[in-house]
């Protein structure tokens, strides 16, 4: 599975004026979402040439910010259901980096081999 969280809000956040302030979507979390839809697009154009071996699941949850309440219904949807889930790879927040300098790298892209 390849996951992200479509929800966003800084109400919990020390200060928030929800008047004043802007919601950090575009990283928490729509830089997840992004990458999901990036990988998707991707692994679509690869499994023409070479299905995977397993099925990918791109899944994006609601109400991440409400206490990963999306997320958690899925699992237990899944888990009741024994679902051969092998991996999970979860991208929140993904396009910030707090270190200096202030800048991130995104690689996406394949060359098919021939
Ligand atoms: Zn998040």
């Amino acid at each position: 599975m390849i996951t992200a969280h479509l929800d966003s809000t800084a109400a919990f956040s020390d200060h928030f004026e929800p008047h004043a302030d802007i919601a950090p979507g575009r990283d928490d979390d729509a830089s997840g979402v992004a990458a999901v839809l990036a990988v998707a697009s991707v692994m679509k154009k690869l499994a023409t040439t070479k299905p995977p071996k397993r099925s990918i699941r791109f899944v994006l949850f609601n109400a991440e910010e409400h206490g990963l309440i999306g997320s958690k219904a899925y699992a237990r949807g899944q888990a009741a259901k024994k679902a051969p889930i092998v991996g999970v790879y979860q991208m929140d927040m993904i396009g910030y980096n707090v270190n200096p300098p202030r800048s991130f790298e995104v690689h996406v892209g394949y060359l098919p081999s021939h």
